[in-house]
């Protein structure tokens, strides 16, 4: 049973080259000037955030917090760190091109819903700590 629910989770999670695939898609219709693609994109058991790029060698990491996410959140993390690959702050530039992202209140709120779950659950020093 526990084999069945293991390989039925490993069938949903998307693999590194089901997300480079992804984030081809999501730039070629949302942001074509962006020519750029990552080397390789990675899941990581990152607690503090959702992603992160390096534009320097086109690497992009990936919160495994998101392998059972939504379609439309993970695609928002995904866009969101892609779009890194060209823009490296958070400047009028890069939050031009990320509003095209059609859901993205939608994952905003559901990744925003997730963290506040988490904190919730933190034990009270733990969260003293934040
Ligand atoms: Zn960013």
């Amino acid at each position: 049973m526990i084999a069945k629910i293991r390989s039925q989770e490993a069938a949903k999670t998307p693999g590194e080259a089901d997300l480079i695939a992804r984030i081809d898609q999501l730039l070629t219709e949302l942001a074509p000037e962006i020519t750029e693609r990552p080397i390789s994109v990675t899941w990581r058991p990152m607690r503090e955030r959702w992603g992160s790029c390096t534009s320097v060698d086109r690497s992009i990491r990936i919160s495994d917090r998101l392998k059972l996410a939504p379609d439309y959140a993970l695609d928002y993390v995904l866009f969101h760190e892609a779009i890194h690959l060209q823009y490296f702050d958070h400047g009028s530039e890069f939050t031009d091109v990320l509003a095209r992202f059609e859901d993205s209140e939608l994952a905003s709120a559901y990744l925003d819903g997730y963290e506040a779950a988490e904190r919730a659950m933190l034990p009270p020093l733990e969260l003293e700590k934040l």
